[in-house]
């Protein structure tokens, strides 16, 4: 790069911390009107002082600590196996685009678990990163790099929200919001002392009134972004799915990651509920792969018109249905890292367990059709 090139780039790196400079500021100064100004010098019963204080702390080290991991996680990128051999990229260099273009890519891509494809069907691929992207995975322009599971970049953590700090971004959001509601909820009656003279005449009293301001501004544009985060979680949907459904070799499904509201729950939270409230990673997966709900509907309805009898059946009489299934991987699933260069006709005989999941992967290799059929065992 040339010099004046790196030095811009190191400016905008600078610029892009301006926003989380002036969160921290922001914070820094609550901190002072709610617990000097507002609880120190203006609160007279020791009762209310002591709880505010205790709750007060309790919710801000919450805050500060999910803010923290949000901003210094590094975001996750594709694995090695995704990137291109050194011979690939240069067949790819001299066949830029075409149907050509598009075979190297498929044999490149042949024993990855990749189920979503392009608008036009083609395999996803990064030309700047020189990689078959992941399911879920986008390239950010601001990181200049592929991250997984990309939710969006955030410019108010300076950083991309994606596989491996989505759940703490999800807690900065509900700590953020739980801190800005408590300080309105408290200062209340302090605000409303401000309106009808009954504060003396000290500078805590303007503390005391932009305090409530700002957190009852923040705590409604919080609360919709919290709950609409909520409801992508609902239906395992990233932010940038939510606006582009995924699209899959069967065409495009806008709840083609969805397992029914408790895993996909799970599937950010993980398993062990007591580390839910906590910013520590607990995520299930590995970013790379995700289970698909396959069989139309989500299995833990019970009106799923498929649900599990249809698929046995298939199973034991080796008909596959005429209209192709949801499609998925199962690196989380299965324990095998590959099932497609399997050369029998119909290899019915890779099970995979986990997370009580069940997994049967059916080939037919004439018919190029793939019935993954996942049941669960509960
Ligand atoms: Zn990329
Ligand atoms: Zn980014």
């Amino acid at each position: 790069l040339a010099p004046s090139h790196s030095g811009a780039r190191r400016w905008r790196r600078i610029l892009y911390w301006i926003p989380v400079l002036f969160i921290g500021l922001l914070l820094g100064w609550s901190y002072y009107a709610y617990a000097g100004q507002l609880c120190v010098v203006s609160m007279e019963n020791i009762g209310e002082q002591v709880v505010c204080l205790i709750v007060y702390h309790l919710l801000f080290a919450m805050f500060v600590w999910s803010y923290w991991k949000t901003i210094f996680t590094l975001p996750m990128n594709p694995s090695k196996e995704f990137h291109l051999s050194y011979a690939e990229k240069e067949l790819l260099e001299r066949e830029p685009r075409g149907e050509t273009h598009q075979e190297i890519l498929k044999r490149a891509a042949r024993d990855l678990p990749v189920y979503t494809r392009t608008m036009s069907g083609a395999i996803r691929y990064c030309d700047r990163c020189q990689l078959i992207k992941p399911d879920r995975c986008h390239h950010c322009s601001v990181c200049d790099k592929c991250i997984l599971k990309m939710d969006h970049h955030c410019p108010w953590v300076n950083n991309c929200v994606g596989f491996s700090n989505y759940k703490f971004f999800l807690l900065f959001l509900a700590y953020s919001l739980l801190y800005c509601l408590f300080i309105a909820a408290t200062d209340l009656q302090y605000f409303i002392k401000f309106w009808t003279n009954g504060l003396p005449d000290t500078q805590a009293k303007f503390h005391i009134m932009f305090l409530f301001f700002a957190a009852a501004m923040f705590s409604v544009s919080l609360s919709s972004l919290f709950g609409y985060h909520c409801w992508l979680v609902s239906k395992n949907k990233s932010t940038l799915e939510a606006f582009r459904s995924p699209v899959f070799r069967h065409g495009t499904d806008k709840n083609g990651f969805s397992l029914g509201f408790s895993k996909n729950l799970r599937q950010v939270f993980g398993d062990e509920k007591k580390y839910w409230p906590l910013p520590v990673f607990s995520s299930l997966g590995d970013g790379c792969s995700f289970p698909t709900c396959l069989v139309n509907q989500d299995l833990e309805q019970p009106s799923t018109p498929a649900g599990l009898t249809p698929a046995i059946k298939n199973l034991e009489g080796h008909q596959f249905p005429s209209k192709p299934l949801r499609e998925s991987q199962s690196h989380l699933l299965t324990d095998s890292q590959s099932w497609t260069d399997n050369s029998t006709n119909l290899d019915k005989g890779k099970v995979g367990k986990k997370d009580n999941l069940c997994s049967f992967v059916l080939k037919d290799e004439k018919l190029n059709l793939m019935v993954h059929v996942k049941c669960d065992l509960l």
